[in-house]
């Protein structure tokens, strides 16, 4: 046998496909599959003709410079965000449509039509300058998912400050981190936001955190909560409903080259310390107005839900920028799913007839544990498409969602992307592409993806390896903040003047692309290199679980060994029978090298912030280390639980 280097070996078969119906296809934005080979053609042209349909103070004069690792795009172009988010909606009918719907945990609501969004906007952003920003300043924003979120990057947008918003979930010192390394003079946040019928302390964590964030000049606070209006600083700390009380309700938006900095954005930091992201203006502006067009399908009509927080890559480029570049109607709800009961996404969505609802993997597959009841409640017919992001979805998960929430009707979009990319990259498009569960199928058109071995060869269809951009494209990250080297060395350097994303993929030999998960999760069991997705799949692929996440564990022969860590279904009790049983079924799906050595039950599965599966804490657990970095993690008592039940002592 031929020793395996830098593939991945593919091993679960999935043959259910989904071709686009007529009906989608008559009505889709985009049902040509020519779009593919022309774009390939003439990338910049292609994307030059998205750019068209923005509004520039002063056209660019070369679409792309590309001196690798360093792209330009639109160069000599200016533009703003805020203007085309807002202000070119306003010559038209769509002054009064609604912008942004939001809905507050506790039920209370409010509806911003685009001219009320430009208003105050423009009031913030006044603002914001009699605090003194100027343009080039960067300011922190820290806070629940409330109407001021968007208003406040928007704001910046227009007068040229880049944003760093911070996750909302963060502690203290995640902040004073972020705001160092960002040297941020001003955070904007809130008294509290409400998460589960609670109040998350925001104010009380910024002001934990300033002790070491010098660069800080002022405290912007809004009042959520009205909890804590006896711990304003005086001189330090602002109301927001006091800055803007007396501003001018216009403000004329800065003409941003567009290669300015829009913002700065740490990643999730699944894999270890978060990386400060830049993005800039144009480009990233005509990256993400076309992928929410052709992706999503959205139309003026659409009532559209990503359910992301803003605080990741997600909420910035598909509830904010992308959807409001549209001219769209973008839903917000501040809380959590369960609250007051398990049936909340499902009663949102017909409550404001949601058409196009975004969400992630880990929330279907909890949808899943809680069984189907909850959106049997619910009349969810107005939906017309579903979509996904943040991890692989399991071709079970995606299932249930085509079933039980799209009612077999709705096609799913399952999009992969990154902080780093600003945009999606691998999608299908809805009125073009035959879906396959677990499958991102398809480059955007303009995308030139490819999978190559460790030798920087392509592989063949069905083999694994890294999966690789060959050309840049617009909404790609410029830098990392204050560190150019870590931007070379982590994404140029293996293959230089190709992007490496550092995630595992194949193509099948229909072209689809499917995700096996990050390189560094890889499992080597004898000399095999087994994805962790592949694996979880075949676990999920079993009636009894909910979830699952796979690991790698240090074997004396085999090199590792697979641990499965398994969450069951809500009314499923583990046991000894289920373990040989769920060994079994991987066997049965995958074949026999795949067979789990230990299969352990899991409440929870530890999670980052924004819910994808720490796989490095697993493997700290199964092979008894003290546990990594845990900044980024949701819920420590997740993975101090499994340590205790699971955890090898010394
Ligand atoms: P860090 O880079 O700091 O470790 P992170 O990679 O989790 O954190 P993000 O940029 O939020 O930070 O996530 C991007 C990653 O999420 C991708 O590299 C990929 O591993 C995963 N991902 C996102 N969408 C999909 C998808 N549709 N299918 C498969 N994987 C996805
Ligand atoms: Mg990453």
């Amino acid at each position: 046998m031929v020793e395996s280097t830098g593939n991945i070996e593919s091993l679960l078969q999935e043959d259910r496909v989904f071709p686009p119906t007529e009906q989608f296809k008559s009505q889709a934005n985009i049902s040509d599959p020519k779009i593919y080979e022309e774009a390939l053609k003439d990338p910049e042209a292609f994307w030059a003709k998205f750019a068209e349909e923005l509004d520039w103070f002063k056209k660019w004069d070369k679409v792309l410079e590309w001196d690798p690792p360093y792209a330009k795009w639109f160069t000599g172009g200016k533009i703003n965000v805020s203007y085309n988010c807002i202000d070119r909606h306003l010559s038209s009918a769509r002054r009064n449509k609604a912008a942004l719907i939001w809905e507050g945990e506790p039920g209370d609501r409010q509806v911003y039509t685009y001219w009320d969004l430009y208003r105050e906007v423009c009031r913030f952003a006044n603002g914001l300058k009699s605090l003194g920003v100027e343009k080039g300043d960067r300011v922190t924003i820290y806070l629940p998912m409330i109407p001021e979120l968007p208003i406040a990057m928007l704001a910046c947008a227009r007068i040229g400050a880049p944003h760093s918003v911070v996750f909302g979930g963060f502690s203290a010192e995640s902040i004073r981190d972020r705001v160092n390394d960002s040297q941020s003079k001003i955070i904007i946040t809130a008294d509290g936001g409400y998460r589960r019928g609670g109040i998350i302390e925001l104010k009380q964590n910024v002001d934990e955190s300033l002790d070491g964030s010098p660069s800080i000049e002022k405290v912007v606070v809004v009042r959520r909560t009205g909890h804590a209006d006896d711990r304003m600083v005086e001189g330090r700390d602002v109301w927001w409903h006091d800055l803007v009380a007396d501003q001018p309700l216009t403000c004329e938006p800065e003409p941003m080259d567009s290669e300015d900095m829009l913002y700065l954005l740490y990643t999730s930091g699944t894999t270890g310390k978060p990386k400060g992201i830049v993005h800039t203006t144009g480009g990233y502006l005509v990256g993400t107005y076309a992928t929410t067009k052709w992706i999503f399908d959205l139309k003026e009509e659409d009532v559209y839900w990503c359910t992301a927080d803003i605080g990741w890559v997600t909420g910035h480029s598909y509830i904010v920028y992308g959807p409001l570049a549209n001219g769209a109607t973008t839903v917000m709800y501040e809380g959590s799913p369960d609250y007051p009961d398990r049936d909340r996404f499902w009663a949102i969505i017909a409550k404001y007839g949601i058409t196009i609802l975004y969400t992630a993997p880990t929330a279907i597959r909890t949808f899943m544990r809680w069984g189907e009841e909850y959106p049997q409640r619910h009349n969810l017919s107005s939906l017309r498409l579903l979509g996904t992001v943040g991890e692989p979805i399991n071709p079970e998960a995606w299932v249930w969602y085509w079933q039980n929430i799209g009612g077999g009707n709705c096609p799913v979009v399952d999009t992969w992307w990154q902080t780093e990319t600003g945009m999606i990259l691998i999608s299908p498009l809805p009125g073009i592409t035959t879906l396959k569960p677990g499958s991102a199928t398809r480059p955007f058109p303009g995308i030139e993806a490819e999978i190559l071995d460790d030798a920087g060869n392509p592989v063949g269809p069905g083999a694994g390896g890294y999966l690789t951009i060959k050309k840049p494209w617009p909404a790609m990250l410029r830098n990392l903040y204050g560190d150019p080297d870590r931007y070379k060395e982590h994404y140029w350097s293996r293959y230089p003047g190709i992007y490496f994303t550092a995630d595992g993929a194949k193509v099948d030999e229909d072209g689809n692309y499917w995700l096996l998960g990050r390189v560094d999760d890889v499992i080597n069991v004898s000399a095999h290199r087994i994805s962790t997705m592949e694996v979880e799949s075949a676990l999920v692929d079993n009636p009894k679980v909910a979830e699952a996440a796979c690991i790698g564990k240090s074997h004396e022969i085999k090199g590792q060994a697979i641990v499965g860590f398994v969450t069951l279904k809500d009314n499923v009790v583990g046991t000894d029978e289920i373990i040989a049983e769920l060994k079994q079924h991987v066997v049965t799906k995958i074949g026999a090298m795949a067979r789990p050595d230990d299969i352990y039950f899991a409440a929870e599965l530890p999670k980052t912030r924004s819910g994808k599966i720490m796989r490095r804490l697993l493997r700290d657990v199964a092979e008894g280390r003290a546990l990594g970095d845990t900044t980024t993690l949701a819920d420590p008592a997740v993975v101090e639980a499994l340590k205790e039940q699971y955890g090898e002592e010394e």
